[in-house]
């Protein structure tokens, strides 16, 4: 079975994605800083991810067919994070019209 993120990606075109900026590379961190905006002096965001109709700016393929994390390495802790089958993954793929996932499979 493949893994149901490969052809989702409907968390990042979801959710606001807002980290502390020393993960930016501009600060020694790791996160493209071209694709992230710094909100203050301490929060930078996914560029895409605070727009009406969210989609992070790192997104590539298209939600519900083939999805990826154009800088998967490098991505930011709340990507890192996030977990498939959780609450917040069934209420995004719910949004972008995806059936639930059961929890504790992934
Ligand atoms: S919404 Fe869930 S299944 Fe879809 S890409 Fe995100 S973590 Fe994976
Ligand atoms: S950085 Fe990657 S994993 Fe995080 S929201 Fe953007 S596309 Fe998704």
């Amino acid at each position: 079975m493949t893994h149901p993120c490969l052809s989702c990606g409907a968390c990042c075109a979801s959710f606001r994605v807002d980290f502390s900026v020393h993960e930016c590379d501009s600060n020694g961190g790791r996160v493209p800083s071209g694709l992230a905006e710094e909100v203050n002096g301490f929060t930078c965001r996914m560029r895409g991810t605070d727009y009406a109709r969210p989609r992070c700016a790192a997104l590539t393929g298209t939600i519900g067919q083939q999805a990826a994390c154009g800088i998967y390495e490098w991505r930011p802790s709340p990507c890192r994070e996030f977990a498939a089958g959780s609450e917040a993954c069934n209420k995004a793929r719910l949004r972008h019209g995806m059936q639930a996932l059961e929890a504790g499979l992934y």
